[in-house]
């Protein structure tokens, strides 16, 4: 039988090598700019266009290539990093593969000029599809620029698996982040589509943070600085007040590299073990210096997974030297050894439950009416409406439908409405009152039907409530604004400006209104009749929180995902007591809606019992 085993052509192997190193235009960005650091660069220029899909150069005034190597860095396994196995263990570079080069040169159209400090000339050289088209001797200042073009043009399939430009973007935004703040002495400069993105001066940590994440990053931070064998570290951590709803502000460096480690995530929230409210997310930026030989970084081709050697003592110094931090800047509840212990609770008081004061207003009393007349929450026309909004629990369940016949007919329910006829404890005197729901374990709400009873999620009914009542003020109506009387300054990031950016128009028919928008905040001067002004900020980080793989395209999702996350942010929680006006308008409010039976997440709203299921139980 004949030998059927052939190498595979360089250009094959590179395309394929490709597959694994370069998935999408960030990683591009990453390898250019890794290599340009690499090469001791203090300025690094970073120009996209179409989000890297055209064009992604980076041009650096580092140590520049010789005519020879400027060749070589093109073939795979060219690394002028390491020479020995050994080297692995010693790396203080970000490269040492050398793949990149050769796997980015096989699948775009690449341009690079380079020069070294001490030649008088320069190589111009293009490569395009692993093919050299030319190389040139140029005059050129010292550095090297690499412009890499039309990437996966000759794998189309590749091509059009890439992402619409804003999620493309914004992964070239955080490659870019994090090398940045890994490299606060370099000054970089960002452009997209010609408009400058970026400019980070060298500076240090905590100023590169800060002109990253906006100026009001700086009252946030909380140094961290803890010294040991095994480990050395630096940084900042938020106070918890200031924790975010995602977890976009968070970075570990370990000697100088972005990396990612679920582990060391954790240790940090140990480190804010009960002084976080409930799925908020700390911002923290923590640069880690190990002994490289301590560490393998090799387990992951993108390189940003790691592996320690001693990980449970690293957990354990992490978390120590937060706690400590936030202890130190009194944001944390500090042991207190001269306590005095007859002044603790008593321990049973902590299991009573609080009852929270409650008001009883009605809100439908208008004492200029003559007859008191129904409300309507859905705006009508006037952009800006004044809130009619007059008591508390109505701020939860603005929109519901007050009266309870608008059941909608789709629903097969009908509440039990028989007088009582004989009272369990005949009190003399006192009002018959019927109760029609009941709340139980601040989480569901029970009330009699015809058939049996009805069982609600208080939560996930009032999301119910709240989604079909923005959708509908989205898509129908004019949605109604209150008129904030002292506006408000929100401060977002450069990414998340960007993305209100994008929704502003869809955030307009929900009720907000925009006075200003600036490069790095908004001044909201009205917002919807439904939100509290203190709730904004939440409903906005929510918000672009679950924008976070991007935006919808078509401005249909965009209202559906808007009123979602809008509905989630607002929508009361399990552990909330309720009144029984609220109940019920709660109840009431679910079954006028179109699609009752489940929550906008399409988990389910309500379960019944029948009374013969009830019966049976009793028949035991
Ligand atoms: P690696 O970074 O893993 O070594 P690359 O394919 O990224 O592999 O680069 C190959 C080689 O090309 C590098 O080792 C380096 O010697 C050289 N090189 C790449 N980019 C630059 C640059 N911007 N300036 C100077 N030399 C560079
Ligand atoms: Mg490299």
């Amino acid at each position: 039988m004949s030998s059927i085993i052939q190498l595979l052509p360089d250009h094959v192997a590179n395309q394929i090598a490709a597959g694994e190193v370069v998935q999408r235009p960030a990683s591009v960005v990453k390898e250019l700019l890794e290599n340009a650091v690499d090469a001791k660069a203090t300025d690094i220029k970073l120009i996209i266009k179409d989000a890297g899909k055209s064009l992604i150069q980076v041009i650096d005034n580092g140590v520049g290539m010789s005519v020879t190597d400027a060749r070589l860095c093109f073939e795979r396994h060219a690394t002028s990093k390491i020479r020995q196995a050994e080297d692995l263990f010693s790396l203080h570079t970000k490269g040492f593969r050398g793949e990149a080069l050769a796997s980015i040169a096989a699948i775009a159209h690449v341009e690079m000029k380079t020069k070294q400090d001490q030649e008088e000339l320069g190589t111009h050289l293009i490569i395009e599809g692993s093919k050299f088209v030319s190389q040139e001797v140029a005059v050129l200042p010292k550095g090297t620029s690499f412009a890499v073009k039309n990437l996966f043009y000759n794998i189309p399939a590749r091509r059009n698996f890439l992402k619409s430009d804003i999620v493309e973007y914004r992964h070239v935004i955080d490659e870019f982040q994090r090398v940045a703040l890994a490299h606060p002495n370099i000054h970089f400069t960002f452009y997209h589509n010609g408009s400058e993105m970026f400019n980070l001066p060298q500076s240090n940590f905590r100023q590169r943070i800060v002109a990253i994440f906006s100026g009001k990053t700086n009252e946030k931070l909380v140094p961290v600085q803890e010294e040991t064998e095994l480990v050395e570290i630096q940084g900042f951590v938020s106070k918890p007040e200031f924790a975010k709803k995602n977890r976009g502000e968070q970075f570990f460096f370990v000697n100088d590299r972005y990396i990612k480690s679920g582990y060391l995530h954790h240790a940090v929230m140990a480190a804010y073990d009960g002084i976080l409210k409930d799925g908020a997310q700390p911002s923290y930026f923590l640069f880690l210096s190990v002994p490289p030989h301590t560490i393998d970084i090799n387990i992951h081709p993108t390189k940003t997974e790691i592996k320690f050697d001693d990980e449970q003592a690293l957990y354990a110094i992490l978390r120590a030297a937060i706690k400590h931090s936030l202890g130190q800047f009194n944001v944390a509840p500090i042991l207190d050894f001269d306590r005095d212990a007859t002044l603790d609770t008593p321990y049973h008081y902590k299991d009573l439950e609080g009852v929270i004061p409650t008001v009883q207003v009605d809100a439908n009393f208008n004492p200029f009416a003559e007859t008191q007349p129904t409300k309507s929450y859905s705006g009508s026309g006037s952009n800006y409406k004044k809130t009619e909004i007059a008591s508390s629990w109505e701020g939860l369940y603005v929109g519901l439908k007050q009266e309870t016949e608008t059941f909608s007919a789709s629903s097969n329910f009908s509440f039990e409405n028989e007088e009582v006829t004989s009272s369990l404890f005949d009190l003399e005197d006192a009002e018959p009152t019927i109760h029609r729901t009941y709340q139980i374990h601040k989480k569901y709400i029970v009330s009699p039907i015809k058939s049996g009873m009805v069982i609600v999620d208080q939560q996930r009914a009032h999301q119910r409530v709240l989604y079909e009542q923005f959708l509908v003020n989205m898509t129908v109506h004019q949605a109604s604004s209150q008129q904030l009387l002292f506006p408000l300054n929100l401060y977002f990031s450069k990414n998340e400006m960007e993305l209100i950016a994008e929704l502003q128009l869809s955030l307009m028919n929900t009720g907000f209104v925009f006075e200003e928008t600036q490069k790095d905040h908004v001044v909201i001067s009205g917002i919807p009749v439904n939100i509290t002004e203190s709730e904004v900020s939440l409903v906005l980080e929510q918000l672009l929180s679950d924008l976070q793989d991007g935006i919808p395209e078509s401005s249909f999702s965009q209202n559906d995902t808007i009123a979602k996350s809008m509905a989630k942010s607002l929508a009361v929680k399990t552990g909330s007591y309720l009144t029984e006006k609220e109940q019920e308008n709660l109840v009431n409010g679910l079954f006028a809606c179109k699609e009752p039976n489940v929550s906008p997440f399409q988990k389910p709203t309500f379960i019944t019992m029948r009374v013969e299921d009830i019966d049976k139980k009793f028949a035991l």
